[in-house]
């Protein structure tokens, strides 16, 4: 009888491959990679199981080429996670594989790592006044007087610094102040603990005891506004989990993993960090997932896809901003790290804590049906005093490029007072249309269902949807007259009506144009912390995370555009946004003040939220998703079709439709065009999956699926499935 080796490779394949074994070679064991034939390439795969036979006729079986790990790279607890991952989301095996695998494993690297990068001081450096570099290089300075007193820096500390410190470095490198060196470590991050804990708050003490570190798995949702002190509760369970010799697993938001963040850890915990994120290179990511599987790091901090990363020693998970939308991977292998989280927790048998300041409608339903525990704090930490949220009429005021003159009046204000300002408008560019004066022509991507957004700076229309761009065009097309009006609001024209009317206050506009260039958006952050910016101004980059105490006033420029979007989340999203912009404000000892401008003050939305904050919110949303019967009230799945013509996707859903299993309170609705039909010249459709009870609905995929894969129009159409989806645009 022949030994078969089952093996998850990429591709379109919902269940792992069959192979033969390499000649003579010993079996390669489950959990290590091997090199195997696929059509006429080589791909690298991931033993899953051995077999005595293949329902494969033997004589079709290819050999595999040669096994690429000695020992198991991946031990059982991570090969089942992945495995379920793949089942739930209804995703081929092999591709979650990659998805959980750094690159260079993925690509049949050697799983090897323990090469770093760190800097020296030269001996002219050390003889160098870090006071006498440039003056405008402020990072230079800092770098050279750490390194004067410490003689190394590695890699890993060294990206924790704000700024550019990247940047910063080649330039003490060309001028020969420092030196570059390879060694053979892992390049953590070494805590120093040398910053004490201050006195919890009773608040936090609470939150502190609901914890138990040691003491197996639950899971507790820490619901705290913004400044509550809910970092110092994760750095206490931390340090009670390392005490015990095990590793605490931290994942956060793309955008809350800040050189604050990790800065605020390396102080507090006498530790070694591991770092993982999209922006590391491919050998300093393998370093941390190397360093966290073989005991190395005690802490492991990284953004969505750490959740996969194996631990030899787990002791607790923690989710910061649980809300946040990057948590879930909008393409591919569509998980939530969040939901993975919870469910590698309670396999483990060790806690997981989830902390937001507003946290999703589902961990809310979870907290009140009793699978989780649920801590409030409603005070800030340090007698910081929350801000007051005022709604601002904006109808029949008269406005200067959407600002109105009562806005206008609390900036003059708050700087007249020494105070720091913040606005926010979360629409980048000059204005979302074109139109001409004379006929009414609008600037229209002929790619998507959209309008172009006019940059003035640039002089391009750009399209936010499918990024295709094209020069300003000096006459309009249609009639040829130049008077072409931007309308509506950007972040470039707040600043160039924020300019003109506050000449003499140093302004930053952070959004995704404004902070192109690497480290531009550490280096804003950093300036507005020091005070330096007077004025801030930006998109939700300027919402999350992130600590300016100086701020005592927020301004949200337009609510309205947050109150009537087509997706059902769109409340719970505007509510969230508000509540975390207005939580920038007032940090320290000043009490903030957040102005509203809306042209409905009256909407019950806004009214909930300024009357009994998010808690009331939440409650009230909640109970309008049980009566609409959308999650959490009920379990979803989005199966959405794309092709160049408009009715192949329709056609194909309306099949699938057809073959749906009749399943008791699972129920198919539509198939219906996507609210953006067109984008990026794809014509869009879904078909919307309910079902009462979430293992209906899996029991349901799983009847399903497989059949749509045999429709003759699925060659005809790009299909996807989406199981609990984040957005339903
Ligand atoms: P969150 O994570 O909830 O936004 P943080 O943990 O970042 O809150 O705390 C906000 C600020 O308050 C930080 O500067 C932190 O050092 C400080 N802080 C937290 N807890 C306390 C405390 N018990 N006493 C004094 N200051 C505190
Ligand atoms: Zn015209
Ligand atoms: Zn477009």
């Amino acid at each position: 009888m022949t030994a078969i080796i089952q093996v998850a490779v990429p591709g379109p394949f919902a269940t792992p491959l069959d192979y033969l074994p390499a000649g003579n070679a010993p079996l390669p064991p489950t959990g290590t990679r091997v090199r195997v034939p696929l059509g006429n390439r080589r791909v690298t795969g991931v033993v899953l199981a051995h077999r005595q036979d293949s329902h494969l006729d033997g004589t079709r079986l290819r050999p595999m080429i040669e096994g690429l790990d000695e020992h198991p790279l991946l031990d059982g607890e991570l090969l089942d996670l992945i495995l379920w991952t793949a089942r739930y989301y209804h995703h081929p095996v092999g591709e979650a594989f990659a998805t959980a695998l750094p690159g260079r494993l993925r690509h049949g690297h050697p799983a090897t790592g323990g090469r770093s990068r760190h800097y020296t001081v030269t001996p002219q450096g050390q003889a160098t006044d870090p006071a006498r570099l440039h003056r405008r290089a402020p990072r230079q300075a800092e770098i050279l007087t750490w390194l004067q007193s410490r003689q190394r820096i590695t890699a890993a500390s060294l990206a924790t610094l704000e700024g550019d410190p990247v940047g910063a470095m080649n330039r003490l490198l060309d001028r020969r102040l420092c030196e570059s060196h390879e060694s053979h470590d892992y390049g953590l991050i070494e805590g120093r603990g040398e910053a004490c804990a201050p006195r919890l708050s009773p608040a936090q003490q609470a939150a502190a005891e609901a914890i138990a570190p040691n003491g197996g798995h639950h899971t507790l949702l820490i619901e705290g506004v913004t400044g509550s002190g809910k970092t110092e509760v994760y750095l206490g369970a931390i340090e009670q989990v390392l005490a015990a010799g095990r590793q605490a697993l931290v994942i956060v938001p793309e955008i809350g993993l800040t050189p604050q963040l990790i800065g605020r850890f390396q102080q507090r915990l006498n530790a070694r960090i591991a770092v993982l994120h999209s922006g590391l290179a491919d050998g300093e990511r393998l370093n941390a997932w190397l360093a966290a599987r073989d005991g190395q790091a005690d802490v492991i901090i990284g953004t969505r896809s750490v959740v996969f990363v194996p631990l030899s020693a787990p002791g607790l998970i923690i989710i910061d901003e649980e809300h946040d939308q990057s948590l879930k991977q909008a393409e591919g292998l569509r998980y939530s790290a969040r939901d993975l989280a919870v469910l590698r927790g309670y396999r483990l048998d060790i806690p997981v804590i989830l902390g937001s300041a507003t946290p999703s409608l589902e961990s809310l339903a979870n907290a009140r049906d009793g699978r989780y525990g649920h801590v409030q704090i409603s005070e800030r930490a340090g007698g910081a005093r929350p801000p007051a949220l005022r709604l601002l009429d904006m109808r029949g005021q008269p406005t200067r490029d959407g600002l109105s003159q009562p806005l206008l009046d609390r900036v003059s204000q708050h700087l007249a007072d020494d105070g720091q300002v913040l606005l926010f408008l979360n629409r980048r560019g000059f204005a979302p249309v074109l139109i001409c004066h004379e006929c009414g022509w609008l600037a229209e991507c002929d790619r998507c269902d959209a309008r172009y957004t006019y940059h003035r700076q640039r002089q391009r229309l750009q399209c936010h949807h499918c990024d295709r761009e094209q020069r300003l065009p000096a006459h309009c097309p249609q009639c040829g007259s130049a008077d072409l009006r931007p309308l509506g609001l950007g972040t470039e024209r707040i600043e160039s009506a924020l300019r003109a009317s506050f000449p003499d206050h140093p302004l930053v506009r952070v959004d995704r144009d404004s902070t192109r260039r690497r480290g531009s958006f550490e280096q804003a952050m950093a300036d507005a912390r020091r005070g330096e910016t007077r004025l801030l101004l930006g998109t939700q980059m300027l919402a999350k995370g992130h600590h300016l105490p100086a701020v005592t006033l927020v301004g949200i420029i337009d609510a309205d555009q947050g109150l009537f979007s087509a997706d059902f989340r769109g409340p719970e999203r505007l509510a969230q946004l508000v509540i975390q912009v207005a939580g920038r404000a007032g940090r320290a000892e000043r009490p903030g003040e957040v102005v509203i401008q809306t042209h409905h003050p009256e909407h019950p939305l806004l009214q909930t939220l300024l009357a009994g904050g998010y808690p009331a919110f939440a409650r009230a949303a909640l109970a309008e998703r049980q009566a609409a019967g959308l999650p959490p009230a009920t379990a979803m799945a989005l199966l959405r079709a794309e092709a160049v013509d408009r009715s192949t996707p329709m056609d194909f859903l309306a099949a699938a439709a057809g073959q749906a299993p009749g399943i008791q309170g699972v129920e198919c609705i539509g198939p219906y065009p996507a609210p953006m039909e067109r984008r990026a010249g794809r014509y869009r459709a879904q078909l919307m999956v309910q079902a009462v009870e979430r293992r209906n609905l899996q029991g349901f995929l799983d009847g399903w699926l497989p059949r749509l894969a045999t429709l003759p129009s699925a060659r005809r159409v790009r299909w996807s499935v989406d199981v609990d989806p984040a957005e339903t645009l």
